[in-house]
């Protein structure tokens, strides 16, 4: 059998240094685990740029392609942001995720016990949260067209419009409900179907799929602004939330900041199922490439090492191995160990970005 394959673009700014400490946690894996992945690293961004005269080559673009996983650090930063726009580092990740057509984005809101404090909410209803939004993110009202602003009569108009076809929506509810299938169980579909027809067709859809196909999970509907609510109110009643590009974008940020630091945050990108059965996929903190801390040792890496904890999930179905990092996780923040961004009004001392990655190590290797 062939080892899982996976394309490590680390990027600008933190994107090297957090890297550096997934790089720990793949070799543990390797060694201790023996779950050996087959690791190629390309260049991204303002990094791609500067050897190559553009964000991302062709050559990484094909190889991003053919891998199993794709997992990239963070890209820009103030030396790049005078570049034409089409050689903009943002360029390179959005090449990526259009050319692979990831069209799913999945933002888990994870709340470790230790970092409950962290929250805006009170802690008894953030601490244990485990919930994933599951957005679209190729179609609805930020591409849909006719769009512009037009002349008519004596003002101006700003259109843009939402559109989904039956197809789109039944590919997101699919990958939400494959989802579901590895964890609660459960999936909440958010539109609005009280005032918008495309939220009409999105709630028949769903319903469709889930009766053809998915009958075991369970599934319930809710309109996006009581979610919204919902989610302030008392996040663990749900499980998957899967909802249209708009109302994901808001509802992944309102979600992922119930837990805390920026500096945590994982995220995914799903595609098609490749031929192996699984998806299309590339994994990426949610963060940016912080200049303001780059070069320092100060980043926090967990949010990248998290962001690998779902490529072993979804991309390699290494479920328990995914637990047992996230675990660490969870042990050496219970531990004490803060980053910079970690620590509270109190204030404390902080630990290095290597730091950190080797105290994950030191709980991984405590876990066997
Ligand atoms: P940012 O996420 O880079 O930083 C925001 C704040 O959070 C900063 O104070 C930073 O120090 C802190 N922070 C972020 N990640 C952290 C970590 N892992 N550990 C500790 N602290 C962390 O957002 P920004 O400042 O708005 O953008 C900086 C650059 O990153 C810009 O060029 C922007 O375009 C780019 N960006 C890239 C991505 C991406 O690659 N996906 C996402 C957002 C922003």
């Amino acid at each position: 059998m062939t080892n899982p394959s996976l394309l490590i673009l680390p990027g600008d700014g933190i994107g090297p240094e957090v890297m550096a400490e997934v790089r720990k946690v793949i070799d543990w894996f390797g060694a201790k685990r023996d779950l050996t992945i087959d690791v190629q690293e390309g260049l991204v961004g303002g990094a791609s740029y500067d050897a190559h005269g553009t964000p991302l080559t062709d050559e990484t673009m094909e190889l991003a392609q053919s891998v199993d996983a794709v997992l990239l650090g963070a890209v820009g930063g103030p030396k790049y942001d005078n570049l034409d726009f089409s050689v903009k580092p943002e360029r390179g990740l959005l090449r990526l995720r259009k050319e692979m057509d990831l069209y799913s984005n999945l933002r888990p809101a994870q709340c470790f016990d230790a970092l409950a404090d962290f929250s805006s909410l009170k802690k008894d209803v953030v601490a244990g949260l485990d919930i994933m939004i599951v957005r679209e993110l190729t179609s609805g009202i930020y591409f849909g067209e006719p769009r512009g602003i037009i002349e008519e009569g004596n003002e101006r108009v700003g259109i843009n419009t939402q559109r989904y076809t039956e197809s789109e929506i039944a590919r997101v509810a699919r990958s939400a409900f494959e989802l579901a299938r590895k964890r609660g169980n459960k999936v909440c579909s958010m539109e609005k179907a009280n005032v918008m027809e495309s939220g009409i067709l999105w709630r028949d859809v769903v319903t469709e799929v889930h009766q053809a196909e998915y009958p075991d999970v369970e599934l319930s509907h809710m309109y996006a602004d009581a979610g919204a609510m919902q989610l302030c109110r008392w996040p663990k009643q749900f499980d998957v939330i899967v909802t249209d590009n708009l109302f994901g974008d808001l509802l992944s940020d309102a979600a992922a900041m119930l837990t805390g630091s920026l500096g945590m945050l994982p995220s995914a990108s799903l595609g098609a199922p490749m031929a192996n059965g699984r998806p299309k996929a590339m994994y990426e903190p949610v963060h940016g490439s912080a200049p303001d801390i780059a070069g320092q040792g100060k980043a926090n890496p967990i949010a990248c090492i998290l962001s690998f904890a779902m490529a072993l999930r979804y991309s390699y179905d290494q479920g328990a191995e995914a637990d047992r990092l996230e675990a660490a996780i969870e042990t050496v923040l219970a531990q004490g160990a803060r980053t910079g961004d970690l620590l509270g009004p109190e204030g404390g001392t902080p630990i290095s970005t290597s730091e950190m990655g080797d105290a994950i190590i030191g709980a991984l290797d405590a876990s066997l």
